[in-house]
């Protein structure tokens, strides 16, 4: 479902963030990037749903070359992939039930969650996903009203909500402790499974990718210097 061909990235000011990289990631894997922080697991997930953009080579998303996308293509994927960040990205005065719905609406319809034009299908959508999150109890808090962890799982009901094919994680636990970010990991294994999206987590600890990834690809200044599964990679690091 997603190829890479020869893609390389390099920034305005000359740091080269992806070099000549070559990879397939197939529809329904549960793919966990390992690498130190600047190794480029940042840069190669959001190429993915072009956050940032490479400078050569070719991108497949789908049968599509996505480096060609602009305006409505891009809306397009993007409405496809849903992205969950290490801050939770939620609005943090707006209820939960709001933030998840958002997910469903898209920024472009902004103007129907001021002014609370919620259909009940999208209220049933959202409350299905924050269920399976187990954080239905907290549908009116404030989302800042939450743990981190709490604000996590919403923010994965949120993604939910908009009913992706593709779901990028980058560094979804980096602010969470040990317990909350297994909980975390667990939550997005589980619904890489039953759902079958595929799923890209970006993580910084390789003891957390063994226990949850189908696939490790270990990156390196800006190279994959590893791709294989989470069982043989003990042998190699
Ligand atoms: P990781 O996610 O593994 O920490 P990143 O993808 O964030 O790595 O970064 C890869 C390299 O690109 C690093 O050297 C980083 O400093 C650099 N980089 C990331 N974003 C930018 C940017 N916007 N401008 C310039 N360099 C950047
Ligand atoms: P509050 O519930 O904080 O009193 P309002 O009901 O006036 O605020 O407005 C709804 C809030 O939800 C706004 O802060 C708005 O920015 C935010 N919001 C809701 N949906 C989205 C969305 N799809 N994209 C961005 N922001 C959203």
């Amino acid at each position: 479902m997603i190829t890479f061909e020869n893609v390389s990235l390099v920034y305005p000011n000359g740091t080269q963030g992806l070099k000549d990289i070559n990879i397939q990631i197939n529809e329904g894997e549960f793919v966990v990037i390992v690498g130190l922080s600047g190794a480029g697991k940042s840069t190669f997930i959001r190429s993915i749903n072009r956050l940032v953009t490479p400078t050569s080579g070719k991108l497949m998303v789908n049968g599509d070359n996505i480096l060609s996308f602009k305006g409505k293509e891009l809306r397009h994927l993007r409405k496809k992939i849903g992205m969950i960040f290490q801050s939770y990205n939620l609005v943090k005065r707006s209820t939960v039930m709001k933030n998840v719905i958002a997910g469903r609406l898209g920024y472009t319809d902004t103007w129907k969650s001021i002014f609370h034009l919620f259909s009940e299908k999208d209220r049933q959508l959202a409350y299905e996903n924050l269920k399976r999150v187990n954080i239905e109890s907290k549908l009116y808090s404030r989302a800042d009203e939450l743990s981190g962890g709490q604000q996590q799982r919403v923010s994965i009901a949120r993604v939910l909500t908009q009913q992706p094919t593709l779901l990028l994680a980058d560094e979804p636990v980096a602010s969470l402790d040990p317990p909350t970010s297994h909980q975390v990991m667990k939550y997005l294994k589980q619904i890489n499974k039953e759902d079958n999206i595929t799923t890209i987590v970006n993580l910084h600890f390789i003891d957390m990718a063994m226990e949850y990834a189908d696939r490790i690809i270990g990156m390196r200044d800006g190279e994959i210097v590893y791709d294989g599964p989470a069982s043989s990679v003990s042998e190699k690091t």
